[in-house]
């Protein structure tokens, strides 16, 4: 039996630890299942490069609760260590890895973010346990060796009997943190953390049935066993390729994400980029719900397989934020600060790599099919919509196939619309009139009355659209918008004669007196004349820019 001392420096280090990452010691098993992972791997890859005569086989990683004992144990069938590289890589690594982080961690401790999410590793186990056991043997033809940390700086370095290969972390869960002996508690976080790691994870057992024999009588009971529990899907759609996936494998992956997701999604964008950075991912664009609550914080953001937040603010444009979906990409740096992820180079070309990507599908599929599109137009207009304002680069793509739907459901794009209204539809000017109505039954007699002068009417209902508009406008001279209850269509040319009231003078004026008592004055303009028989007897109209200014403040401006 040996003993040593750590590093004087770190003294320290566990306090600091518990005391700075306080509501993030669930991420203890996240960082030992990772590691198990990483062992299982690097041996495959040795085995694969043929560096090992060992036998890979069929490795999985376990996690174990003895609740009585306050003990969790974590074992991999990796490529274990040396008693020397124990003394090297969890004495002196892991313990400098931790010091490093702790020092960026303070720094920054005010700026709760994405922080804290990454790069404790090996030591985040004192956050729970107060005394940490490693039980080991390498692949290579060595003794085993069992490693036993207190949490002081001392250690113990012994021989252990242990035959099999791979390691067995066990940590004795202090008084503090009892509630992680739960079962349910470990399986959430494996489910949370875990769930597509890339080696197969098991946690406990559960009975099966054995499948009935063919010829089976029907009275037949059908044997039970107990069978492992697994908890991750080793390979997510996302890891494969495009070409090796179907439309149902995408859907059946998405339900796996979101299993209280009853809708199909839309469509799926597949995300997959090497070079000047490495990320995949897939995204979803789900049927958006009546009301036109959005949800956020839909996107699962993954380093190489592990879970790391559901927050990606920063690094999907934010209008994308509404998709759901994963992104998993090693080159995202996770222990910094927000404001350092918004003004990072690599996080900015990242973000406009997935705005390309899904502006080019959206093109793809309008082009391949654009019933199709113009049917799933009411779902995805407000991402499309609000991508077109806040995002210069979508924007800028976005005029080959963002759609322009009218009252009667034909779908127009803005060059389309342009085309089909330069004869119909201009003033005095010369310049475009685009007739739209923002409620289809609140404006119902203005709309009638627009179609039967011969105007086409589009429906612009989401909440956004008055910014939209504006943007509209500002890059298009020659094309202005009036609502189809707005005080600006009579000032059309192509306008058929004014219907004659028939009404007499007198008739008239009391009409008026009395509608002008009812509506605001100052708000509203009350005409009879421009009458027509089969819709309204009287139309009330809003100037445009004072409707606007008050949407344009209700929804916040901008
Ligand atoms: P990192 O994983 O980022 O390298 P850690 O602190 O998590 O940092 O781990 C430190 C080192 O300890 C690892 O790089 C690895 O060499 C070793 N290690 C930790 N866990 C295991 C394990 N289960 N099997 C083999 N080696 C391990
Ligand atoms: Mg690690």
């Amino acid at each position: 039996m040996a003993t040593g001392k750590i590093n004087v420096s770190v003294e320290n280090i566990f306090p600091l630890i518990k005391k700075f990452l306080y509501s993030d010691h669930e991420i203890f098993l996240r960082e030992l299942v990772s590691n198990a992972t990483d062992a299982t791997l690097k041996l495959k890859h040795l085995t694969n490069i043929g560096e090992t005569a060992v036998e890979y086989g069929n490795p999985i990683i376990e996690v174990k609760v003895d609740k009585e004992a306050k003990k969790i144990y974590i074992t991999d069938q990796g490529l274990g260590m040396t008693g020397e590289e124990v003394e090297k890589y969890i004495n002196q690594v892991a313990f400098s890895g931790a010091e490093e982080f702790l020092e960026k961690y303070k720094e920054s401790a005010k700026d709760s973010g994405i922080i804290g999410h990454f790069g404790l590793g090996f030591y985040s186990a004192f956050m729970v346990a107060e005394k940490v056991e490693i039980i080991t043997k390498s692949y290579k033809d060595e003794p085993a060796v069992h490693w036993i940390c207190d949490g002081s700086p001392e250690f113990t370095l012994e021989p252990s009997d242990k035959t099999t290969r791979g390691t067995e972390i066990v940590l004795h869960i202090a008084e503090d943190s009892l509630d992680f002996l739960e079962d349910s508690k470990i399986r959430e976080l494996l489910k949370k953390y875990n769930k597509f790691m890339p080696v197969p994870i098991k946690f406990g057992t559960h009975k099966e049935n054995l499948p009935v024999p063919p010829d089976a009588p029907v009275d037949y009971q059908p044997e039970e066993v107990e069978v492992d529990t697994f908890i991750n899907n080793p390979n997510p759609a996302w890891t494969k390729q495009p070409a090796d996936l179907t439309d149902e494998d995408y859907k059946t992956f998405y339900h796996e994400l979101y299993p209280t997701q009853f809708e199909d999604p839309l469509f799926n964008i597949h995300l997959n980029v090497d070079y000047p950075f490495n990320l995949t991912g897939i995204l979803y664009f789900p049927k958006l719900s009546a009301d036109l609550q959005v949800q956020k914080d839909k996107i699962q953001l993954y380093q190489n397989q592990v879970f790391v937040t559901d927050n990606v603010e920063g690094i999907v444009p934010e209008f994308l934020t509404m998709l759901r979906g994963v992104i998993d990409s090693p080159d995202i740096p996770l222990n910094v600060s927000r404001s350092y992820l918004q003004a990072d180079g690599a996080v900015k070309k990242i973000s406009n790599y997935i705005t390309r990507k899904v502006a080019d599908k959206l093109k793809s599929l309008f082009n391949e099919n654009r019933e199709d599109f113009e049917q799933k137009w009411n779902d995805i207009k407000i991402v499309l919509e609000y991508g077109m304002l806040s995002e210069p680069k979508f924007y800028e793509k976005a005029g080959s196939f963002v759609l322009y739907p009218t009252v009667d459901g034909k779908f127009y794009t803005l060059e389309e619309l342009k085309e089909n209204l330069k004869d119909t539809q201009t003033d005095k000017d010369g310049k475009l009139v685009v007739l739209y109505a923002s409620n289809k039954d609140a404006q119902h007699s203005y709309i009638v009355s627009a179609q039967e002068k011969g105007y086409q009417v589009l429906l612009l209902d989401s909440p956004i659209v008055s910014h939209l508009i504006q943007k509209l406008e500002a890059d298009n001279e020659n094309v202005t918008f009036v609502r189809v209850d707005g005080d600006h269509v009579e000032k059309l040319i192509n306008k058929d004669e004014l219907q004659i009231s028939k009404l007499s003078e007198d008739e008239k004026e009391k009409l008026k007196t009395a509608l002008e008592e009812i509506v605001p004055k100052q708000n509203y303009s009350v005409q009879l004349e421009a009458l027509d028989s089969n819709a309204a007897p009287f139309i009330i109209t809003q100037p445009e820019f004072m409707r606007r200014m008050k949407e344009m403040s209700a929804s916040g401006g901008g």
